[in-house]
């Protein structure tokens, strides 16, 4: 017979917000276990968002976050990140950026502001905490001295000249150009995940320097695609800028986005050794309460099903493309247990006719009500279980998206659950 295995904790989601969750259960040794496929990282830039849009300028991006998350309390008082201390919001991107230096990769930014990060697009975009590449792709911008952005051949999801273009009228001094990546002459396509593991190897780095070399002119700058590694990114932007003597920056791009890989394999290693265990790639097929407290769970599997018996569950499971939503012909529902999902009353509200309404889509906003606890509430507004919580984007009432808040939401939220089930939990006074 298969044995039950006891867990105080059961985070189900391994996205941004259970995988942080999951860090600062680590960090305060809860024993937790934490199930999930990829979630959004591989999409994501690997920009840590806070706040990005403006709440007074409709459709303006804002470089004051905390202004905003102030004015946010008044205007959007159920908002999640409303509801939550700026505190704990500090507390939570501090205790992560902490841990993903450690794992070498080390995010940073103004205390207060945004930066403005150029995009794949040509546009600029704000955020809160960026690694040093991208730090250097805002230094960049700011500084508008002659830079070279170089592309592949081969490779769909970015385009030099198309940034170029985008830039040049304010940006003068840009050139593109496009090159052959060392080792791909023979494959027809090539994508970012592949040109940045094998940059991992000196020889294909002895050979990526031998071909910038040929191709900057007087160029003190260069601009790539987030390509320059995987796990020692920051080592691999040092060597290439210490040995061309060049500013060398990275450029976001569209999925699958190498500095999204970078995060969630840092968090994955900053896990290891710890009071969490990590089924990566598992899927939560059970949860069911039971009436002695807690929770009967299952980790699906066809070879190796795990059951387990947990205090306490939060569902970390994300929108509608992780699964943790999905929508029939009428209505919005949540996926793993059936819980009571905040929505417009009927259909025909779902969107607004224009997509690009400042307004956004009611849809957007759709997702689990939870108390001050972050415990999902059923109609009477009572929590559905003393010892379920919910966090990051499977939460209504937000528009990450809109706002441009995903990582703040997702690891605000995460400490504030975390938080919460150490005042709750069975047997805490
Ligand atoms: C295209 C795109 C671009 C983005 N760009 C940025 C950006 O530039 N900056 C930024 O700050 N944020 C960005 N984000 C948002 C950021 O990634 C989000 O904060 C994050 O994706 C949300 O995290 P989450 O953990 O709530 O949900 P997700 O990332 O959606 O993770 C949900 C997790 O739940 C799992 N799951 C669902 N059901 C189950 C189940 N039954 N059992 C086990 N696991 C389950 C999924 O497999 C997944 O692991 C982007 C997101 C997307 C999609």
């Amino acid at each position: 017979m298969e044995a039950i295995q006891p867990t105080d904790l059961l985070i189900i989601g391994s996205g941004l917000s259970g995988m942080s969750a999951a860090l600062f259960a680590a960090n305060r040794k809860i024993n937790a276990v934490v199930a999930g496929g990829a979630g959004g990282f591989e999409y994501s830039s690997g920009l840590l968002d806070l706040w990005g849009a403006s709440l007074t300028q409709k459709n303006r991006i804002t470089k004051r976050p905390w202004a905003m998350l102030e004015k946010l309390s008044g205007q959007e008082p159920l908002h999640p990140l409303a509801r939550i201390t700026g505190e704990t919001i500090r507390q939570a991107f501090s205790e992560l950026t902490a841990a993903l230096k450690q794992q070498g990769l080390t995010y940073s930014g103004y205390e207060k502001k945004n930066t403005l990060v150029m995009t794949p697009f040509g546009t600029l975009r704000p955020t809160f905490r960026l690694t040093p590449s991208m730090g250097s792709n805002a230094k960049a911008v700011r500084a508008q001295e002659p830079c070279l952005i170089l592309d592949f051949k081969g490779l769909r999801e970015f385009s030099a000249v198309f940034v170029k273009e985008m830039m040049k009228q304010t940006w003068k001094g840009l050139r593109a150009e496009t090159l052959e990546f060392p080792d791909t002459r023979l494959r027809r396509e090539v994508f970012t995940p592949f040109l940045a593991g094998s940059l991992e190897t000196e020889q294909v780095q002895d050979k990526f320097l031998a071909l910038i070399r040929s191709a900057v002119k007087d160029e003190p700058w260069l601009g790539l695609p987030a390509v320059l590694g995987i796990r020692s990114s920051e080592k691999i932007l040092g060597r290439l800028e210490a040995e061309t003597g060049l500013k060398i920056f990275e450029i976001p791009t569209s999925p699958v986005s190498v500095p999204g890989i970078r995060l969630k394999e840092a968090l994955m290693r900053a896990l290891e050794n710890t009071s969490v265990t990590l089924f990566q790639n598992r899927r939560v097929t059970e949860v069911v309460p039971l009436k002695e407290g807690g929770f009967h769970c299952r980790i699906g599997s066809d070879l190796a099903p795990v059951t387990l018996r947990a205090g306490a569950v939060l569902l970390s499971t994300g929108r509608f493309l992780s699964r943790g939503l999905y929508a029939d012909r009428n209505k919005i529902h949540e996926s793993l247990m059936g819980l009571p999902v905040y929505q417009p009353e009927n259909r025909d509200q779902w969107h607004r006719l224009n997509y690009f309404d400042p307004d956004g889509h009611s849809i957007s906003r759709a997702g689990i009500e939870t108390d001050d606890f972050l415990r999902p509430v059923g109609p009477d507004k009572r929590p559905v279980s003393e010892t379920l919580f919910a966090s990051g984007t499977l939460l209504a009432r937000q528009d990450w998206m809109r706002t441009r808040c995903g990582s703040g939401l997702s690891v605000a939220t995460g400490l504030k659950a975390i938080e919460s089930y150490l005042q709750i939990r069975p047997g805490a006074c």
